[in-house]
């Protein structure tokens, strides 16, 4: 038998893609498969797309990198926008979801350091990626098994459960860090009197808000961010997944406040920033326009009544917003099994665990394609 190089970290599917376009994928053998999961909220805009290809080859044809010593006019437009649009200031590029994560911590230490504050209370069920302090903000010790120990420093709450955050609450908390919709535990909106009470509380306090938007951002739920559905301002914001549809890139994005506390040399990467996945943000800033946000939410709402709609005995709850939906089975199905089965009848989606079923599909997701998926999806459930 061939030896496996890869270490064995992930779970693969028993598939090989050649390409994609659109919201379709391809496999070796030229089946084309519907996509519900995009690349895992990445692929926003699908495979292929014409002005995303043309900004590679444009930038790629200039420079792929040149280092943050010198000026690079592509993060300051894209900067410019994503501060705009969070009503923030300052925006620090990553090349990932953990590594943003990573710096918005660092920051809300540096901000709470003379203050003599340096605890964040996160949440249960959260998840805020895999190294040391995105791991330790993370909420589900599956996460940290065979890791420990986390970093000091971190205390949780109940998510939707504010009398949780009042428990865990003291003197040494600098921020409070969550997602507007927790995804990777299973797509578990955040309440709008728990978030807005959480929201409250940071600014009587005087403690910072953190919030997360690398799953639930750029547009998913309708509104650029997430929690631009509550009535919420953040201090520090997180990005990444879609922001460069696919490319590797993050960003923290923070108020004048927390950012001034940052000098020349207290944080930095090699990679964070890169100009071709720079060039891509910025056209996937362009494309994000009101018309396409409102279409997420007719379709993400046609998608989640279909889902509803379904007569089974199988389905506990179907949940989210926009197009970041998750179905809940009884005990008596396993999530992964009917993710199997419904790649075998081309059709793509992720799972939370062995019960919850979880779609993120590209925006341009059609509904002739969400029929077909509910279709399957029933047909599965009756015979399996
Ligand atoms: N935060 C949230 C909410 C996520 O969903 C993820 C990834 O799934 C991360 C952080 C980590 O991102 P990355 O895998 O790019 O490090």
């Amino acid at each position: 038998m061939k030896k496996n190089y890869l270490l064995p970290v992930y779970s693969k599917y028993d598939v090989k893609f050649k390409y994609g376009d659109g919201s379709y994928l391809f496999d070796n053998n030229g089946f084309k498969y519907i996509d519900l999961l995009g690349g895992i909220a990445v692929n926003i805009f699908g495979y292929n797309d014409f002005e995303i290809n043309n900004a590679i080859i444009n930038q790629i044809s200039q420079y792929t990198h040149l280092s943050n010593l010198f000026e690079i006019e592509l993060q300051n437009i894209v900067a410019e926008k994503l501060a705009t649009l969070s009503n923030l200031d300052y925006v620090f590029f990553t090349n990932s979801g953990t590594e943003a994560n990573e710096a918005a911590i660092k920051f809300a230490r540096a901000w709470g350091h003379d203050k003599n504050k340096y605890k964040i209370i996160a949440f249960n069920g959260s998840f805020h990626g895999r190294t040391y302090g995105s791991l330790s903000a993370t909420g589900q010790s599956k996460f940290w098994n065979k890791f420990e120990p986390i970093l000091d420093g971190f205390v949780f709450a109940d998510f939707n459960n504010f009398d949780s955050v009042l428990e865990v609450y003291d003197e040494k908390v600098c921020a409070i860090m969550l997602e507007p919709i927790q995804g990777e535990s299973g797509i578990v909106v955040a309440d709008k009197e728990f978030l807005e009470k959480v929201y409250n509380f940071c600014k009587e306090k005087n403690i910072l808000l953190i919030v997360d938007e690398i799953q639930a951002g750029m547009g998913r739920t309708g509104k650029f961010f997430a929690y631009q559905n509550y009535n919420i301002q953040p201090d520090i914001v997180t990005l990444a997944k879609g922001i460069a549809n696919g490319l590797p890139l993050g960003a923290t994005i923070s108020s004048k406040e927390v950012g001034d506390f940052l000098q020349p040399g207290m944080h930095g990467s090699t990679f964070g920033g890169n100009p071709v996945a720079l060039a891509v943000a910025n056209v996937v800033l362009k494309k994000l326009n009101h018309k396409l946000l409102e279409r997420n939410i007719k379709v993400g709402k046609e998608l989640k009544d279909k889902i509803k709609s379904i007569e089974t005995k199988y389905i506990k709850e179907v949940r989210g917003m926009g197009l970041m939906i998750g179905i809940e089975f009884t005990d008596e199905k396993n999530a992964k099994e009917i993710a199997k089965e419904l790649l075998k009848n081309h059709l793509v989606v992720g799972t939370s665990g062995d019960k919850i079923l979880r779609l993120l599909p590209p925006y341009k997701i059609s509904f002739n394609d969400i029929d077909k998926f509910v279709r399957i999806l029933e047909k599965i459930l009756d015979y399996k």
